[in-house]
């Protein structure tokens, strides 16, 4: 009869029990509070969903390396390619808002995944001798990222770019650079930086 009974229990214990997914979405704080409370009221009860919530702790143990994506992998790595432009600037689209000056090179164009990026090389206006670069980066979320510019010697600068997509370097000595725009999910590469 004792048995009769624990399998009448069990029987309808499992009727009202939650079905394994919401279970385990419970289990990973996926719930809402709403949704969750209920669950955590049948499992102070339930012997069979306390016990599928202990296996599934081991399962996830075991492969919790696995379900936790690295950084590296979500980020997105573009290397901008250069557009050819043409001699002078024009102005509009894709060049700094602050180029006001009537330089007859245009802006360095480069392509790259889903943004564009535009340099323009300046003399440095208080700093003789020395070179500035006035920067556009269109087409991607502009918080949070950072711009960073590598010089021949590894010498490392970076600055943020504001919520228009610009940014600036001064005081710079000619020379090979690289340049690296880094957001929350995306890299762009410069590789091909020469600054005369
Ligand atoms: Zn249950």
């Amino acid at each position: 009869m004792a048995h009769l009974d624990d399998s009448l229990k069990a029987a309808f214990y499992r009727i009202t029990c939650p079905d394994s997914a919401t279970l385990g979405n419970f289990h990973l704080g996926l719930l809402s509070d709403e949704a969750a409370a209920p669950i955590a009221k049948h499992l102070a009860i339930c012997p069979h969903c306390t016990q599928e919530i202990a296996q599934l702790e081991a399962f996830l143990g075991e492969t919790a390396v696995t379900l936790q994506p690295s950084t590296t992998e979500r980020i997105k790595v573009w290397i901008a390619k250069r557009i050819p432009t043409g001699g002078h600037s024009r102005g509009g689209v894709g060049t700094p808002a602050f180029a006001v000056r009537g330089g007859d090179t245009g802006p360095l164009m480069y392509e790259a995944g889903e943004a564009q990026l535009s340099l323009e090389v300046q003399d440095d206006p208080e700093h003789p001798g020395r070179k500035s670069i006035l920067g556009l980066v269109l087409g991607i979320e502009t918080e949070h990222v950072t711009v960073r510019l590598f010089g021949e010697d590894g010498a490392e600068t970076a600055v943020t770019l504001d919520p228009g997509g610009n940014f600036t370097f001064t005081n710079l000595a000619t020379g090979p650079y690289q340049l690296i725009v880094s957001g929350p999910d995306f890299e762009i590469q410069v590789s091909e930086l020469t600054i005369a």
